[in-house]
């Protein structure tokens, strides 16, 4: 089995409308993917499938070996641990430090102390803001703030990482030294799935491009660009 697997999957809203239809793709260890599509092509939807926040009304989808599409509640959490998410808006806790916020991470899967303590300076190292574990949120840049969830999405060593959007509210610069994080990240073998709009990105980037389109993959290619008009 593939690290995901979509096999003929379709959500379906009760007012009839299918955000996704008959969705079926393989996601191999390690790869580096961009979702993209223009508004309500179903991005969003398929991210949701992935972390079982929506629910496929047919077909079958497996993640990191286990099926997702029939688990039992009471399995969730641990499925989510295999998946560490990046938003847009970063969603970081306003009352918490940059230690506190990543530290936080660990403590809800019930770390050791002694471990969140080695282990968390050391993800803040690796994204550049060691020497902003005091600060607030506030207190950061948009890509301060970004890195800071990259580090608590990182911090349990998610064998995935999906990034929805997670360039949406930076300035070009600050977004090329976010995807450069990433790329590093995936070249440590972590599987990244990013979801963006960001043509110029998905363009240089030259990585496999899944483009939806009314809920359809319309293209599925490696080294593909955003928009091939052809
Ligand atoms: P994207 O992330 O690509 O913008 P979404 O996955 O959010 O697209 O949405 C896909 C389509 O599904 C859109 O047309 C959206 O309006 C529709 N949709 C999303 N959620 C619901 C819902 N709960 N009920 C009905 N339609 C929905
Ligand atoms: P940008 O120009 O990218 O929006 P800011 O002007 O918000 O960034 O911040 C510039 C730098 O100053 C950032 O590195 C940020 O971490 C730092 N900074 C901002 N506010 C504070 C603060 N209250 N204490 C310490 N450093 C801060």
């Amino acid at each position: 089995l593939p690290q995901i697997r979509l096999e003929g999957v379709t959500v379906r809203f009760d007012d009839g409308h299918e955000a996704l239809r008959n969705v079926s793709l393989d996601v191999q260890k390690g790869e580096f993917i961009f979702v993209v599509g223009p508004s309500g092509a179903g991005k969003s939807t398929f991210i949701k499938l992935l972390l079982k926040e929506s629910d496929a009304t047919e077909g079958k989808i497996y993640v990191c070996g286990k099926k997702v599409s029939n688990m039992h509640r009471r399995k969730v959490p641990f499925l989510r641990r295999q998946l560490g998410v990046v938003f847009q808006d970063f969603r970081l806790l306003p009352n918490k430090t940059v230690y506190e916020n990543v530290a936080f991470a660990m403590e809800i899967i019930e770390a050791k102390e002694r471990d969140i303590r080695r282990q968390v300076p050391m993800i803040l190292s690796i994204v550049g803001l060691a020497d902003k574990h005091k600060l607030y949120p506030h207190q950061l840049s948009g890509g301060e703030q970004q890195r800071v969830s990259i580090a608590r999405a990182m911090i349990n060593n998610p064998p995935v990482l999906i990034a929805d959007e997670p360039t949406g509210n930076l300035d070009p610069d600050t977004s090329w030294e976010i995807m450069k994080l990433l790329r590093q990240i995936n070249q440590r073998g972590t599987t990244i799935i990013m979801a963006t709009h960001d043509k110029t990105i998905v363009d240089v980037m030259q990585q496999r491009v899944i483009a939806l389109s009314e809920g359809k993959i319309i293209r599925d290619e490696l080294g593909g660009c955003y928009g091939c008009e052809d």
